[in-house]
């Protein structure tokens, strides 16, 4: 049995019912990419991933990324055994230049067909995707911000993976608080920068799979005022670019040490010093953090794509162990024989847990894919504009929903293989390790809550929410046919209940900011489970139409078994933040 099958065939089916790629590829940005095409990319990228990178992944965990070291110095950060191979023939292949312009090399095709390939490169080996993750999110931010001179100098290499990118954020007194860093940047006199300072936790950070790599790193200007406003991104390449594009000296920017983590092991975590020798050299993409919006909002929708990728695979290793594995007697089994535990009521439940929370999760993501898409290329200005609000209220419940989804479901899996789940050699555990990271990383689920409920939430007044729970209701009221009565009832209340919780938020939010801080962790995850609950019960109504059957009941075991969750949060939601405060922790 292979190690992952990639799941085209409900990928098709979101592609076709629950998100309109055909109306996608029509738009004129992607001219080129008609849907068969679209379909042979993710059918021979799915083989790439399944053929090529899963089969590393239990090595990259068991041996993972080290450092060479002459006389206590860093020489060189090692990838696991195979990474350097296949990630030159993922560069040959081309996949990370899916999503880009043309104009910088790139195949032109929307963001949601990067996030489909993303999802199973993720399955297959979470490591090994982080490198082109980091890289995508680096040009991503050049593309769009980055000058004419910087983008021809950097991008065309990054954008085939010959380079590859950083995002610098992180300092030991700054994470989640990324106003508090204190790297600084100080004008030279060839109008080019001297970055100093040290990052934490940087991916990819230093390697050995590409020739250079570009850093974008978040520094301190002389003079600059406290907090975010003062901060502004540089470009910090590994080795600096001569004029006629040949690397020229390495710069001063090199890798410490390593992290020792929990999980994803193949993937190097660095401790990265810049300026030990008087300066890195940087070029500055402009001044402010607002440039970094466009980036933060793709990056926490790839981020929200482990969700899915890490329950995906454990979903489809829980399967495999079920089938085989025998204990007790089922329900009317022959006499005398052990059942195959997934004839137990109790191990479908928990299967059927995790394949229904894996299709809601991949709904959303490609929803909010698409509404990139949209929003970015979309003749219509009103359209562009609806779909950009939504992305600013999708994003933070993509990120922060999927991927604490992510982490219960590989847990889940591993609970379906007894014992065996809690030893390293069966590999379920390596998943919930792995993807415990994704909650974590790319702004904490926290702070996602806290972006939904402080900025989200208010956006137009409420209007922009009220306006998406509206949407919801109408198309539960369309769910005529008796198959989806149950369905239909429990979208209703599951929305009822998210728009008094929003109204509830809208107005007591004002009176104490805590009471909208209090509310935010179970007020996203109401979000979470309601925005699947209604992309589930699209998916029914289209399955009846078009099959398969299993979507139907998939669908209705969320709706019915999942989704009431939600209704069951209002009262942590109003709860505000009384008792939060009333118990002494010393
Ligand atoms: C494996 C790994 C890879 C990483 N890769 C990168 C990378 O490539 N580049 C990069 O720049 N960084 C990277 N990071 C750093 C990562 O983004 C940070 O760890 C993360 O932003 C959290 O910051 P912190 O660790 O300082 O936690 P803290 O900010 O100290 O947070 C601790 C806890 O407090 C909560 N908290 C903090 N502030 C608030 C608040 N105002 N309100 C409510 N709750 C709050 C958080 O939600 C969290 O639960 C990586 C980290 C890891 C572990």
């Amino acid at each position: 049995m292979p190690e992952y099958v990639p799941p085209l065939a409900d990928i098709r089916f979101v592609l076709a019912h629950v998100v309109d790629m055909g109306g996608l590829t029509a738009l004129e940005a992607f001219g080129h990419a008609d849907p068969a095409t679209v379909d042979s990319v993710i059918e021979e990228a799915g083989k790439f991933m399944a053929d090529v990178l899963a089969p590393l992944n239990r090595i990259g965990d068991t041996v993972g990324s080290h450092l060479e070291t002459d006389g206590g110095l860093v020489t060189r950060v090692v990838t696991p055994p195979g990474f350097k191979d296949a990630y030159a023939r993922y560069v040959e292949a081309g996949w990370g230049a899916i999503p880009f312009d043309p104009v910088f090399g790139g195949g032109g095709f929307p963001w949601l067909v990067t996030i489909v390939l993303q999802e199973m490169l993720t399955s297959a080996n979470m490591s090994f995707s982080l490198c082109p993750l980091l890289t995508q999110g680096a040009i991503d931010m050049l593309a769009h911000h980055g000058s004419p001179q910087q983008q021809d100098r950097y991008l065309s290499r990054m954008v085939t993976g010959e380079w590859t990118g950083t995002m610098n954020l992180t300092e030991p007194e700054a994470g989640s608080d990324v106003g508090a860093l204190r790297a600084r940047a100080t004008p030279a006199e060839d109008g080019t920068w001297r970055i100093s300072g040290q990052k934490i936790f940087i991916t990819y950070g230093d390697h050995d799979l590409a020739d250079n790599v570009i850093h974008l790193v978040l520094a301190r200007v002389p003079d600059a005022p406290p907090g975010t406003r003062g901060i502004s991104c540089f470009i910090v390449p590994k080795f600096l670019v001569n004029d006629d594009g040949t690397l020229g000296p390495r710069n001063d920017v090199r890798c410490v040490s390593l992290e020792h983590k929990m999980g994803i092991h193949g993937s190097p975590t660095c401790v990265m010093s810049y300026g030990d020798q008087g300066g890195a050299v940087g070029y500055l993409i402009n001044a402010g953090m607002r440039y970094m919006f466009t980036l933060m909002n793709t990056a926490r929708l790839s981020v929200g794509v482990e969700g899915i990728a890490i329950a995906e695979r454990a979903y489809q290793q829980a399967v495999a162990f079920a089938r085989e594995r025998k204990q007790g007697h089922a329900v009317g089994a022959p006499a005398g024989a052990q059942s195959a535990i997934i004839e137990h009521p109790d191990v479908r439940r928990m299967l059927l847990t995790i394949h229904a929370s894996t299709l809601a999760m991949r709904r959303l993501i490609y929803l909010n894919a698409e509404s990139v898409d949209l929003a970015r290329h979309h003749p219509d200005p009103e359209i562009r504009r609806a779909r950009q609000e939504l992305v600013e209220l999708l994003t933070p419940v993509s990120k922060a929903w999927c991927t604490d989804v992510g982490v219960e479901m590989a847990s889940l899996a591993i609970q379906v293989h007894g014992g065996m789940g809690y030893i390293e050699e069966t590999g379920v555990a390596q998943l919930l390790r792995d993807g415990r990271i994704a909650p974590i990383y790319e702004g904490t689920n926290g702070i996602q809550a806290i972006d939904l409920v402080s900025r989200k939430l208010p956006m137009r007044g409420g209007a922009v929410v009220r306006e998406f729970l509206d949407a919801i209701s109408r198309e539960a009221d369309a769910l005529a046919a008796t198959e989806l009565a149950s369905i239909q009832a429990q979208l209703r209340m599951g929305v009822d209940a998210l728009a008094v919780a929003s109204e509830w938020l809208l107005e007591h939010g004002k009176e104490d900011p805590n009471v909208l801080l209090a509310a935010a962790g179970p007020y996203l995850k109401m979000f979470g489970l309601v925005t699947g609950g209604w992309l589930m019960a699209r998916s029914a109504a289209a399955a009846l139409k078009h099959g398969p059957p299993d979507v139907l009941v998939t669908a209705r075991f969320y709706a019915e078994q999942l989704l009431p969750q939600a209704g069951a949060l209002i009262g942590a939601v109003t709860a505000g933040p009384r008792d939060l405060f009333a118990v002494d922790f010393s």
